[in-house]
């Protein structure tokens, strides 16, 4: 009998998972991802889970003992650097780059195709195969097509009826820088686990991390969260030449008098730990944050997975997770219902589009506190001035979210 085909749109997180599970399944995959060069590091560590790790088991990556870097502890300190929280806790932290070399290690090379874009699906129907349409001219057909073409996704855009992401109210600044160029009293405070800050509008955390396959040197990755209002957020993502960059600045792009600004207010505000790491690092990257919800994520045979479906705040560190959860969903519902795909699709889809809405209210009311909103958040904003609450709540695992059986 002839293998079932999918087409999987988009070769980074969401879509290497669906690509794995799916070989693994018996089905005949084709992966295309528009870079024309191999996707690289976005410079961000990335907090695992145990269902992340199983999803990952699944999937065929061989991460052994190198995922990441075991942490212990969690504390929160202040500007002075007293420690006013505390928490034990087990975790590892990994890395975008390593989780992405472990699930690209884990296809055949033939299946992945890089400088591949799609430009046009026709979703098919009950009884005829799905189309897709590439940039080059040709068409290709499959039995079902996976969006996991990420947060500027056409297949979201054009197929399905989501509303356009919200901006939160902030930015994530985020950067990376080793260890041993810390001095060494910055080193004994950042080293050991994930450490927290905050000021209202305003939160940095930090945690250990290697950043690739090709460099075991431990870092420390920080994320500091800052309130921005829009006319602000337009001229951090304006360049040298006046041209802003709303689906976000290059690194190489931000402005000298921007980043020397940043510095100032890191050198002004911050534990000079924090301000050290954002003075050194080599690259810094800046984040504005979008809540992006949908109410489907199936059209026919077209499946809409990862941050295509929704995009939520990162101190619930659950996007990769949540990627790995929609894809694991997918195979297991096209099995359930011996890969009879249009009606698989709407079982996935309604299980999965109720963990979104979780997970987006959650990292919603973890980000309350930076956004200071009015309404129902108001009270979550409260909570979490507490930094003992976020040291609790933030980047934990969620049931659900990596959809285990
Ligand atoms: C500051 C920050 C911290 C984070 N921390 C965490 C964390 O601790 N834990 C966690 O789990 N997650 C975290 N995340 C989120 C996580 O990085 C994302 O959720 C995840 O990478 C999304 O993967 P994706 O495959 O859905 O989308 P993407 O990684 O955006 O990939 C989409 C892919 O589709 C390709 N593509 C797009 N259009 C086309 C087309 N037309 N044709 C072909 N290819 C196309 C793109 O080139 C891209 O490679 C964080 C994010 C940020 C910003």
């Amino acid at each position: 009998m002839n293998k079932p085909q999918a087409l999987i749109i988009g070769g980074s997180m969401a879509g290497l998972f669906a690509a794995n599970l799916l070989h693994r399944a018996g089905w005949q995959i084709q992966v295309l991802e528009k870079s024309t060069t191999p996707l690289t590091s976005r410079g961000t560590g990335i907090a695992t889970h145990a269902g992340l790790m199983k999803v990952m088991e699944l999937a065929g990556a061989r991460f052994g003992e190198e995922l990441g870097v075991p942490i212990h502890t969690r504390k929160a300190f202040d500007a002075q650097g007293n420690i006013i929280s505390q928490l034990q806790t087990q975790q590892v932290m990994a890395s975008w780059s390593r989780l992405l070399s472990f699930l690209l290690e884990a296809i055949p090379n033939n299946l992945y195709h890089i400088g591949k874009a799609v430009t046009r699906i026709d979703p098919g129907n009950e009884t005829n195969r799905a189309v897709v349409h590439l940039a080059n001219g040709k068409t290709l057909e499959a039995d079902l097509v996976v969006a996991a073409d990420g947060y500027r996704s056409w297949s979201r855009q054009h197929l399905f009826d989501a509303p356009a992401p919200i901006y939160a109210g902030y930015v994530a600044w985020r950067a990376m820088l080793q260890l041993v160029r810390l001095d060494p009293a910055h080193q004994a405070l950042l080293h050991d686990g994930m450490m927290i800050s905050q000021l209202p509008g305003d939160q940095i955390l930090g945690y250990p991390v290697m950043p690739s396959n090709h460099n075991h040197d431990v870092h420390i990755n920080i994320v500091w969260y800052r309130k921005t209002n829009t006319t602000s957020l337009k001229n951090l993502l304006t360049d040298e030449k006046g041209i802003e960059h709303k689906d976000g600045i290059p690194p190489k792009l931000i402005r000298t008098d921007v980043l020397n600004e940043l510095k100032q207010q890191a050198k002004n505000t911050l534990h000079p730990s924090w301000a050290q790491i954002i003075q050194l690092a080599p690259e810094h990257f800046i984040q504005p944050i979008f809540d992006s919800i949908t109410n489907s994520m199936a059209l026919s045979r077209v499946a809409l997975i990862g941050d295509a479906a929704f995009i939520s705040r990162p101190h619930i560190g659950q996007g990769v997770t949540k990627a790995a959860g929609d894809a694991l969903c997918l195979v297991k519902s096209l099995q359930l219902q011996n890969n009879d795909v249009v009606s698989a699709l709407q079982s996935f889809s309604t299980q999965r589009v109720a963990i979104g809405h979780k997970v987006i209210q959650y990292a919603q009311r973890l980000g309350s506190v930076i956004s200071q909103p009015e309404g129902e958040l108001a009270k979550w904003c409260l909570y979490y001035s507490d930094v003992a609450n976020v040291v609790r709540d933030t980047a934990v695992e969620l049931e659900g979210v990596a959809h285990q059986f």
